[in-house]
């Protein structure tokens, strides 16, 4: 069957571009298309939405050319965990992580998501072997013995021999696969705003585990700006999203402290509803499921991303090397090694962070009393806390090619 591309990725948010990108170094033809208008989100003004990259999604970021279009990052160096209440500022019993007990440099790195987005759309445009279709939202799914045909809402139709779904937690390519997503409602909703602050940050990360939910305040360039993502119970959430900026600030300022001087609200506020979601199946014969649409899962590590990239390394590598065997790409024999390397995985760290959600979401005294004694436990072991420390910057496990920084 001849095809239009090898492979359509549907999904062109952070997960799509970067699979794009990998799949044509591998040597394949790729069209990838999203619903939005293209380079949109790019450029957006300062908001302070942004995300922490593990060390190991920033190696993959350079190895596909992206990262060095990154207008600007900021080396996470220290994370400091705590248990918090709010008006009493972070307790005595907390975790230290410093990136000098790593050899591998920094842990990670801050990136708003405009310059992230930027960066990707600057190379997919300077990338022959890919096809970029947007403002048209993918309507419908055939999948044949040799070859898949989409739909489009422009009433044109795609064929490839392989499409994955990069298409978030509402993933189109899955329910049309009829691929069952399980998980729950957080009842939480974080809320995503910037602050600049007296003091410098000096690189370090924070996060505050609240009986409501953990606050997350991250370090961005320059020094006296952090992004702040504070995971609260819903109803709690709603009634500081109708405060104004001065009102929400003055319950922002005792659950933040005063660690870093006086803080002022910089650029906008948002809202996202928190719930995990996990696709049942990652394949079907001519299908893939990659990021988001794969896995949904609690922010509090801030891990999405960075569990998203994995897929895309890991399908990378296995189509890649298909490719160098001659083998089909969107056959189940090719497929299944891609579903196996990660479902276990990402499943197993989306229910480690619901758990670590449960555990420190709660106002139960035995609970607090664990959670210290757990903490204390692995701050006065060095070689635990490297281990700990290892895993958050994406250098543990089975980790695939493009995440240690060498070509799929
Ligand atoms: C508050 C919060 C903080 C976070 N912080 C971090 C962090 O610090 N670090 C981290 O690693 N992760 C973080 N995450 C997670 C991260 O944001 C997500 O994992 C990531 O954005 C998912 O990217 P994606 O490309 O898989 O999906 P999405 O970004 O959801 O993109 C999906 C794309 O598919 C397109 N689409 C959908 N349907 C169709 C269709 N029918 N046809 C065509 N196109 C379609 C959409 O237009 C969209 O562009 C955070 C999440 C939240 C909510």
């Amino acid at each position: 069957m001849q095809t239009d591309s090898d492979i359509a990725i549907v999904g062109g948010g952070l997960n799509g571009p970067a699979l794009a990108l990998a799949l044509a170094g591998a040597g394949f033809s790729v069209t990838l298309i999203d619903a939005g208008p293209a380079g949109a989100r790019g450029q957006a003004g300062f908001d302070g939405r942004a995300y922490s990259l593990a060390a190991a999604s920033q190696k993959l970021l350079t190895v596909l050319g992206v990262w060095e279009q990154v207008a600007e990052s900021q080396p996470i160096l220290d994370v400091v965990a705590s248990q918090g209440r709010a008006g009493e500022g972070a307790s005595p019993f907390f975790l230290h992580f410093d990136h000098a007990e790593l050899d591998d440099g920094p842990m990670g790195w801050m990136v708003e998501d405009r310059h992230l987005s930027a960066a990707l759309s600057t190379v997919l445009d300077a990338t022959p072997a890919i096809r970029r279709i947007n403002d048209t939202a993918v309507t419908g799914q055939d999948i044949g013995p040799a070859g898949v045909a989409l739909s489009l809402s422009s009433g044109t139709t795609i064929t490839a021999r392989l499409a994955v779904g990069c298409d978030g937690r509402r993933s189109g390519v899955a329910e049309r696969a009829g691929i069952h997503r399980s998980g729950w409602s957080y009842e939480q909703t974080a809320l995503v705003c910037a602050v600049t602050h007296e003091h410098p940050h000096q690189g370090a990360a924070h996060q505050f585990f609240m009986p409501g939910g953990p606050l997350a305040i991250l370090p961005l360039p320059g020094g006296h700006r952090s992004s702040i993502v504070w995971s609260l119970p819903t109803r709690d959430a709603e009634a500081l999203k109708l405060l104004d900026d001065a009102a929400f600030l003055e319950v922002l300022r005792p659950a933040f402290g005063d660690f870093l001087g006086d803080i002022a609200l910089a650029g906008g506020r948002f809202s996202y509803p928190l719930s995990l979601s996990l696709a049942d199946h990652y394949i079907r014969p001519r299908l893939a499921l990659a990021g988001d649409a794969a896995h949904g899962v609690h922010p509090l590590a801030g891990q999405g991303l960075n569990i998203g990239l994995r897929d895309v390394a890991a399908l990378a590598e296995v189509l890649a090397e298909a490719h160098r065997r001659g083998e089909d790409p969107g056959t189940l024999p090719v497929l299944g090694r891609y579903e196996r390397w990660r479902r276990f995985d990402a499943t197993a760290l989306a229910l480690g962070m619901d758990g670590m959600n449960r555990l420190f979401s709660n106002g139960n005294p035995l609970l607090a009393a664990m959670r210290g004694a757990g903490m204390g436990m692995v701050q006065a072991l060095p070689p635990l806390r490297r281990a700990f420390m290892r895993e958050a910057a994406g250098l543990g496990g089975d980790t695939p090619r493009l995440l240690r920084g060498l070509p799929a």
